[in-house]
């Protein structure tokens, strides 16, 4: 959607004088008619220093409207939601459990916990919540369907085995989603374990550790027997300080789905990560196509709430049907209004749409650069051997056409998997398969979330395609 000058400065409280000002201190010629576009308006927001959330699509044609500025007076710290991805057997179920039975010394401790899809653990009287689901598919895939959830990444990598290629995903994964990294070394009680050669191995992706002039935080632990986990916990706030995350839970709650499923006894149940304002009984509220009213809300420790903030996980019934995880929850002013936006959600279904016509592909790259609407190519590279993955970035490097720059974000050894897709739809990438195809699955995600895969066997034609397609050359494909 688009607003003008003068409704945005309504919107800020300021004059629409201050705001022509600030665009022209921007290079912005503007009058007060002008009508002014999403990046404009987030950017002129954060000059005035307020926070703007962009809404779900609940207008009839508008996909993304500005609907809320919160005042900065009206944030308060919220408390950090922490992913926790790695290598498979790197122990990060163990690390999950381990953190989950740290000693907690708020008042919530003890009761029954709970599997409400993410948890939450109290330090120095602050508060961090876990998502239950470990690894960067799980990740990655609320992510493709839009959801932003996670803060901060933990990448867990055992001591006595080293990086491996699930580590450098979970690395490449996280990075595609501009979230901070701390790197736990995990299994550090093993004989054999070497921590420092995980640190000198992860160099090679940009994680230095702090004591050798890099600014990513390690920390030794042990998951199985519970070593280093104060001092994990502990850089997890600092890591949430620097950042300064906030919300306003003076306000309709909104956040994400995380589960979601049909209990016998209960009915349909939505596990959900509240984000923004407070969750409250009664609450009328829309989570995907679905709509309901709060009948009961229960905590991670068991207990039945009548309130729920910001990054907070909880778990609602009376909810008419199932929803997906990855789906928006948002809470309305009554029933009837829920019910009409799942109504049309259902039937347009334009989430995902949307989503998926919006996704670049080689064919209309030369529109989207033209248009400046893409500065950088994002590509996944998987190939049969890792010497031919280093011989195409290094080309793909080499590549210069004014005004959009190749980024590789991910790339690796092996087929084309589900994961890799869905990091392509979260990240508007297109995959490159070189002497591999994707899986049964890759294939049918690739094609649902309409991502542009190319299968090639030769590097001089990947190379000629990409160059082509920039420069607006390609043959279409019928
Ligand atoms: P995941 O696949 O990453 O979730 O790994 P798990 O948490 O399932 O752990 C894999 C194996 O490593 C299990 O047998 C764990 O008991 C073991 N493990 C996990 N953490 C540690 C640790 O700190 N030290 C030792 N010695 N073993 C661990």
């Amino acid at each position: 959607g688009t607003m003008t000058v003068g409704d945005l400065a309504k919107l800020l409280h300021k004059d629409a004088s201050e705001v022509i000002k600030k665009l022209i201190s921007l290079g912005v010629m503007a009058t007060i008619n002008q009508e002014l576009d999403m990046d404009t308006i987030l950017l002129i927001a954060s000059e005035f220093g307020v926070e703007v959330e962009v809404k779900i699509p609940v207008e009839e044609d508008t996909f993304e409207t500005v609907e809320e500025v919160d005042d900065e007076a009206d944030l308060s710290t919220r408390p950090p939601v922490v992913t926790i991805m790695g290598h498979v057997d790197h122990g990060k179920t163990t690390l999950l459990d381990a953190i989950r039975h740290t000693n907690v010394t708020g008042g919530e401790a003890g009761g029954i916990t709970q599997h409400i899809g993410a948890y939450q653990v109290e330090i120095n009287h602050k508060k961090i919540t876990f998502l239950d689901t470990p690894g960067h598919e799980a990740f990655t895939l609320m992510r493709a369907r839009g959801a932003q959830v996670t803060d901060i990444t933990i990448i867990v990598v055992a001591a006595d085995d080293g990086v491996m290629p699930q580590t450098v995903e979970a690395v490449n994964h996280a990075k595609a989603a501009g979230v901070p990294i701390i790197v736990a070394v995990n299994k550090i009680d093993k004989p054999d374990a070497d921590p420092d050669k995980i640190k000198q191995a992860l160099t090679e992706y940009e994680l230095v550790p702090e004591e050798w002039g890099g600014d990513t935080i390690f920390v030794n632990v042990s998951a199985k027997q519970r070593l280093g986990l104060e001092e994990l916990l502990e850089m997890i706030l600092l890591v949430a300080e620097v950042n300064d995350y906030k919300a306003n839970s003076d306000k309709r709650a909104r956040g994400t789905v995380i589960e979601a499923e049909l209990d016998k006894g209960k009915g349909p149940v939505a596990r959900v990560l509240v984000q923004h304002g407070s969750l409250k009984i009664g609450d009328a509220f829309v989570a995907g196509n679905c709509f309901g009213r709060v009948r009961a809300m229960v905590n991670d420790k068991g207990r039945r709430i009548k309130e729920a903030g910001p990054s907070t996980p909880v778990e609602i019934t009376g909810l008419t049907e199932v929803p997906l995880a990855g789906d928006p929850f948002m809470v309305f002013e009554d029933e009837r209004k829920a019910r009409a936006i799942a109504d049309r959600r259902s039937i347009k279904q334009r989430q995902s749409e949307l989503g998926a016509n919006s996704r670049v592909t080689l064919d209309d790259l030369f529109k989207h650069i033209q248009e400046g609407e893409i500065k950088d190519l994002n590509i996944i590279i998987k190939s049969d051997v890792q010497g031919s993955t280093e011989a195409l970035k290094g080309s793909l490097g080499k590549i210069e056409i004014e005004g959009v720059r190749i980024k590789i974000i991910h790339s690796g050894v092996g087929a084309i998997t589900e994961s890799d897709i869905n990091l392509a739809a979260a990240s508007n990438a297109i995959v490159i398969g070189f002497n591999v195809r994707p899986d049964a699955q890759a294939d049918q995600a690739a094609q649902q979330e309409k991502v542009d895969v190319r299968l090639h066997r030769v590097i001089y034609n990947v190379i000629e395609e990409i160059e082509q397609a920039m420069k607006g050359m390609l043959d279409p494909i019928f």
